[in-house]
């Protein structure tokens, strides 16, 4: 079982399989042009499985693929079915766009679940945050997933001024369609000209669905990143993820595993423990997590006040989202 300091466990793990990814969403690949990893740098299937199965050892139950856009990567299908061994629920977050290729193949794998990123329902909207005209093939994908049986959440990242506009008309699709909507706090990475005032904050957010709609609080699941809401008759349910006005970091779980084999211990943390170099060079990796999780800071990487408001964004040392792995 991996531990930390403040005695929380960890046994939740992101792999990134990629830096690259088909949309171009400002707020997570801010640099259009930017290089992806090399094939070298990047972890390869069989020390994608290897790592994973040194974790899982090590008490992790869930694993999440994400990216950049897993679905991209070459070798997912055979990186899925390879993980589906494991003694671990398995998931993916996707942006949705290629998701009708591997409908079959995620059943035969086990996935019950999928994260899937939508920012607008405003097709032009869309566009100018993805750079991609794809809302109608993404949003197909979700009609078929959800015939398909799939749970599914909605990742929305609520922008001041881009989309927040929209808030009731996300709700609105929870009324008929079993869809789990989460509004996302816009948050703060290399390059992605995050400002303070760009920010919609979890309470901001329900109080415009709260004017206009009856709405029940739900009971939280443990380690939950989302706070969950459901307006009353609707079926679906709508939640938010409050990193920037009211982080959770003491309920935290996580790892993650970036495409280039480094574990980081926080999203927002600077550290960055290089498990692939050690795995390559035939070295044990086991200390190198277990020192890893026993360096995770209390909150937020310990790079950010938890008032948003304070935030310098200039003085966070961390990746892009897209390099990271959301
Ligand atoms: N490509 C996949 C997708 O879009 O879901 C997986 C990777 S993406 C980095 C994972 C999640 O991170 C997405 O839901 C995305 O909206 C979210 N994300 C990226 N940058 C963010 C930011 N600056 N603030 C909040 N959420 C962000
Ligand atoms: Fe790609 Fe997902 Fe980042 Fe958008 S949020 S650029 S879809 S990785």
């Amino acid at each position: 079982m991996l531990f930390d300091t403040f005695g929380r466990i960890h046994n939740y793990l992101r792999i990134s399989l990629t830096d690259s990814c088909n949309f171009r969403c400002h707020y997570c690949m801010p640099d259009e042009n930017m290089a992806c990893m090399s094939r070298a740098q990047l972890m390869q299937a069989d020390e994608i499985i290897r790592l994973a199965e040194i974790f899982t050892g090590l008490g992790v139950q869930k694993i999440r693929l994400t990216g950049g856009e897993p679905l991209v990567r070459v070798e997912f299908p055979d990186i899925l079915r390879r993980l589906s061994k494991l003694p671990a629920e398995l998931t993916i977050s996707t942006n949705g766009a290629l998701l009708h290729r591997h409908i079959e193949l995620l059943k035969d794998c086990g996935v019950r679940s999928l994260n899937i990123s939508i920012d607008s329902l405003k097709p032009e909207v869309f566009h100018r945050i993805t750079a991609r005209d794809q809302f109608q093939i993404v949003w197909e994908n979700i009609q078929l997933a959800l015939q398909h049986g799939f749970g599914i959440k909605l990742n929305v990242v609520v922008m001041a001024g881009v989309n927040d506009s929209e808030i009731m008309d996300f709700v609105e699709i929870t009324r008929r369609q079993p869809l789990h909507v989460r509004f996302i706090e816009f948050m703060p990475f290399t390059g992605n000209n995050w400002q303070s005032g760009s920010v919609l904050t979890a309470a901001e957010m329900l109080e415009r669905v709260g004017s206009e709609l009856d709405v029940v609080k739900l009971r939280d699941e443990p380690h939950a990143t989302a706070r969950k809401f459901k307006a009353v008759g609707y079926e679906g349910t709508f939640a938010f993820i409050t990193t920037m006005s009211d982080q959770f970091c003491g309920e935290c779980n996580r790892l993650r595993l970036t495409a280039d084999g480094r574990i980081k211990n926080c999203l927002f943390g600077k550290e960055e423990t290089d498990l692939l170099s050690a795995l390559r060079r035939g070295e044990p990796v086991e200390p190198l997590i277990r020192e890893s999780v026993l360096r995770k800071h209390a909150a937020l990487g310990g790079q950010m006040s938890g008032d948003h408001q304070e935030v310098d964004a200039s003085k966070i040392e961390n990746r892009s989202m897209i390099k990271i792995g959301g």
